[in-house]
């Protein structure tokens, strides 16, 4: 039995496309980077050299993975990089087809990279007097932060860590790189990692007891002495000994060969598969692998790592924006394990490091001609760059970047509009919390503002126990002393993250921007118990499932429930408010709408159904309705009971009796969404839906209405019996209604004809545009349009008007697609119906496919929802061939879309590519579907 909701846009779908909405790729962002260069690749060679002599170049991130190429490009700009190679994703590629091999030629072509690098450094690689140490990372096309794997200091063993304590003269450095590096190798390479049973990483434990056994204190690492150190290797190598089952590898190159494994293999990891669904990110993609001298940021306090972005990536101001920790290396500040300071402290304590960077910061943004995030190490003194990227920033940063970068000439306008990702839109449409309840709540702990937004929920402190909450409907507050990779699907199913430490490039907050999520990092008053499952604050102790509130644009928690407020762009649009629309985000969001505008081939209208929707999407900028489902109309009120006597009617003046009722209900509605629309286009969907939806199916629904409408009873039970369908979808609705009765198509017209011309003579133009569903034989369509004209002469001579209206059809069942040319000879317009088409198409139910599409998305049967966006090579084929023959027929046939698909950037990218005339969303979709559409005009201009 098919439910109500069924006719609504298949639930699971709208989820979907609200979740993909967040923070995927959009082709739009890949167009915005700067023009590729020729990729000069040549058959057989593997590894790239960057740094005196450079091989790769920016535009080659395929084959180079987005770090090699960008850090090949820095050398060539002339900024400081160590010297290292690229080892490319051909060889990621080859080591999966090839049963976790390599090619043969690899070996030499490393060897002969470790030797440029030898030479440029003049330190050799296991030498036992100047041991050259590298660092091994991953590096995919585009960035996973964290998703993979990174070893730092390979090159040390017992032997090799003598030589750099001589060398440099620093025991206490020397040991320390060579605990991190047992660590960092024992983890990645050789698995040894947290159990499901533990809540702290197994080497940060041994760390934790050696402080309290030999300081009874929770003592900063910086503190451990060479003797701590040296303990901690022995213990660490124990461990792994334990754990893994065999000895840490001491030959230099059996450790790089074994790390780049590691690096290859963490690109099938389980979080990297997940972040790759999350993003569209292919997994034939692959990973390089980058093999860069090291450089120290542990040498003492003259040496540091930060992390930078050379413009706030959460607000958008134009600021130098990052952190660093003093006598660190970068897994440090990333990790979030010390939080660290802010950049602008560096002007104070290193101010010739500090205006090196800002020189930097400003040549990056002048090449790039985007906002960068960059890794740096200062080894006494002297800044090294380790990596830039385009910075992953949050919609109203990436707005103000765009605008601000426009009036600083950096970029042209059409430019502005690719910056802004069409599916991050929405976050500047969110709600923020009420500022009475903030004010009148106070905030109970402060930390840094990492994910703009207002969300409260009920708090867990993991990410299982996260995600099975948000399963059961509830809304989730993550909160954790820090985040980690590990945590990437609790982060999903969660409203907002709080964690206790970290900086604003910690793992959290970067995840977390990009994912659009609430995110307040670094809440230092939060004292998180995993084991008791507490978290207190000031006193005050939460219990998991109590209820917390976090606002991320400005970095406060509050206990409870907060209530929230529309955004300044929802204020000022919707309701007109005046403070609103003073505001810089307001002003920003209209001018780059404006540009979408001037951009767009295609136009957007709206699915609604109601004056006030209507109104909403207007606001927004849609152009006209696509869709108004006509059967929502007969829910409301007492329009229901005239609904169900049409349905029992036995005789056709019964029907046509109760008809009579519901007309003057729906001439109202068309009329208020005609005033509405004032002048816009208005597509009107008949009836659609199977009959016995309307019906009462329980006992006391049924005696209700039949005391009503007198009739008895039992009566209406044979009735709803004898309407019942074993596939209701594929049943008795769509056109089959109104051929079966075309009482109720002629209703509707004349209801929709009346309004016409009541609001026609109020002055006000309007089009109506009369649709017939589920339409797969032209002769299906050629009886209802005579219906539709017989109406339209009746009520022209009646109310002795001239309307101008059109009769076309959906397009949404494949027979319709398929005889697209002969039902263009009687269809002004078509409308692909894409919620059923795919249904059909498919042959999966659109409200049961929740059952399994989830374990097909993971099996990759099917990249994406489809119901959530359009499957392009099935469904899209039956789109595209009706595009074709419906315009062999009629040439300038007017071609839309209204299924959910229409508020899909990546659906509205394909519908461009088609060539369809408008697309069709929800109100509130509407600035996501205008941003896309004109995204993939200009995309489709410059022949991307
Ligand atoms: C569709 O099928 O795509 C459509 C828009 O109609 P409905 O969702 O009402 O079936
Ligand atoms: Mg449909």
């Amino acid at each position: 039995m098919a439910k109500k909701a069924t006719r609504k846009p298949a639930r699971s779908a709208v989820k979907t496309a609200r979740k993909t909405a967040t923070a995927s790729k959009t082709s739009a962002k890949k167009a915005a980077r700067p023009a590729a260069k020729t990729a000069s690749r040549s058959a057989g060679k593997y590894v790239y050299l960057f740094g005196r002599k450079t091989d790769g170049n920016g535009g080659m991130k395929p084959l180079l993975g987005g770090k090699g190429a960008n850090l090949a490009e820095m050398c060539r700009i002339g900024l400081p990089v160590p010297p290292g190679f690229t080892v490319t994703t051909d060889v990621c590629t080859y080591y999966y087809a090839n049963k976790r091999t390599y090619p043969a030629a690899l070996r030499a072509q490393m060897q002969a990279g470790i030797a440029a690098i030898e030479q440029q450094t003049k330190k050799k690689f296991g030498d036992l007097k100047n041991p050259l140490l590298v660092s091994v990372r991953s590096g995919a096309r585009d960035s996973m932060p964290g998703m993979m794997d990174t070893i730092l200091n390979l090159g040390l063993n017992d032997d090799t860590v003598e030589a750099l304590a001589a060398k440099t003269g620093n025991a206490r450095f020397a040991w320390d790189c060579y605990r991190r590096f047992v660590q960092m190798y024992g983890d990645v390479v050789l698995g040894v990692q947290k159990r499901p049973d533990e809540d702290h990483e197994p080497f940060e434990t041994v760390i934790e007891r050696l402080k309290h056994e030999r300081y009874h204190a929770d003592i900063e690492d910086t503190k451990l002495t060479v003797a701590d150190l040296q303990e901690l290797v022995i213990r660490f190598k124990a461990l792994v000994k334990d754990r893994a089952g065999k000895a840490f590898p001491a030959s230099p190159w059996d450790q790089l060969m074994g790390a780049m494994g590691a690096v290859f293999g963490s690109w099938m990891n389980d979080r990297a598969i997940v972040y790759r669904r999350k993003y569209n990110i292919p997994s034939e993609w692959g990973t390089a692998v980058n093999v860069q001298a090291m450089v120290y940021g542990n040498t003492g306090d003259e040496s540091g790592s930060g992390v930078a972005f050379t413009r706030n990536p959460a607000n958008g101001n134009k600021e130098f924006y990052g952190e660093f920790l003093i006598n660190a290396q970068g897994e440090d500040v990333v990790a979030g394990v010390r939080t660290p300071e802010p950049v602008a402290e560096l002007r104070r304590q290193m101010p010739a490091a500090y205006k090196e960077l800002d020189r930097i910061r400003q040549v990056l943004e002048r090449h790039f001609k985007d906002v960068q995030d960059f890794e740096f190490t200062i080894e006494d003194g002297v800044v090294y760059m380790l990596q830039t990227r385009n910075g992953k920033r949050t919609a109203m940063a990436a707005l103000k970047f765009s605008m601000d970068m426009f009036k600083e000439r950096l970029i042209d306008w059409q430019t502005a509009v690719m910056r802004n990702p069409a599916d991050q839109l929405e976050q500047l449409l969110a709600p923020v919390f009420d500022a009475e309840d903030v004010a009148a709540s106070g905030a109970i702990a402060t930390g840094l503002p990492a994910g703009p937004g207002a969300a409260s929920g009920q708090i867990y402190l993991n990410a299982e126990r996260a995600v099975t909450a948000a399963e059961k409907g509830e809304k989730v507050l993550l909160v954790r002393v820090e985040t980690s990779p590990e945590d990437l699907r609790g982060m999903i199913a969660a409203e907002g993250i709080l964690t206790a430490r970290g900086g604003v490039s910690s793992h959290a907050a970067l995840v977390a921007r990009q994912m659009g999520k609430v995110c307040v990092c670094g809440a230092a008053a939060v004292e998180v118990d995993y084991g008791a499952r507490t978290v207190t604050v000031e006193g005050r102790t939460f219990k998991e499932g109590d209820w917390m509130s976090i606002d991320g644009t400005a970095g406060t928690v509050y206990a409870g429930q907060l209530k929230t407020a529309p955004s300044e762009i929802i204020a000022g649009l919707i309701d007109g408010n005046k403070a609103a629309q003073a505001t810089e985000k307001f002003k920003s969001f209209q001018q780059l709408m404006k540009w979408c505008s001037q951009a767009s081939r295609m136009s957007v209208r709206t699915n609604a159904d109601t004056p006030e929707q209507t109104a909403n999407a207007i606001a927004f900028g849609a152009v006209g309705i696509g869709l108004c489902r006509t059967e929502h109309m007969f829910f409301e009120g007492d329009r229901i009971d005239a609904m169900r006597e049409m349905i029992l009617a036995e005789t056709l003046e019964a029907r046509k009796a109760a008809l009579a009722k519901l007309l003057p209900y729906q001439r109202e509605d068309f009329a208020g969404i005609f005033r509405v629309l004032k002048g816009y286009p208005a597509t009107i969907r008949f009836l659609d839906p199977p009959l016995h939806e309307f019906l009462p199916h329980t006992k006391e629904q049924q005696a209700d209405l039949a005391k009503k409408i007198r009739v008895p009873s039992e009566r209406i039970h044979q009735r709803v019996e004898q309407l019942h369908e074993f596939n209701p979808m594929l049943g008795f609705r769509g056109c089959r209604l109104g051929i079966g009765y075309p009482e109720i198509s002629a209703m509707q017209a004349r209801a929709v004809f009346e309004a016409a011309a009541i609001v026609q003579k109020e002055g006000i133009k309007v089009k109506p545009e009369i649709m017939i569903p589920l339409v797969g034989f032209k002769r299906e369509l050629d009886l209802q349009i005579e219906v539709v004209h017989q109406a339209a002469r009746e009520v022209q001579a009646e109310q002795k008007v001239k309307l101008n209206y059109m009769v076309g059809t959906m397009i949404e069942v494949p027979r319709g697609a398929l005889t697209a040319d002969e039902v263009a000879q009687s269809a002004e317009f078509f409308s692909f119906g894409t919620n059923d088409l795919t249904q059909t198409a498919l042959g999966m139910s659109r409200d049961d496919s929740g059952s399994f599409l989830p374990h097909y998305a993971e099996l990759e049967i099917v990249k994406k929802n489809p119901f959530a966006t359009i499957d392009q090579s099935g469904v899209g084929q039956l789109v595209e061939l009706a595009v074709t023959r419906g315009r062999q027929t009629k040439k300038d046939l007017k071609l839309g879309i209204c299924g959910e698909h229409g508020g899909d950037p990546a659906s509205i990218q394909f519908f461009e590519k088609v060539g369809l005339d408008y697309v069709s969303c929800s109100p509130f979709r509407v600035p996501v579907a205008r941003l896309a559409a004109a995204q993939a005009s200009l995309s489709a201009k410059a022949g991307k």
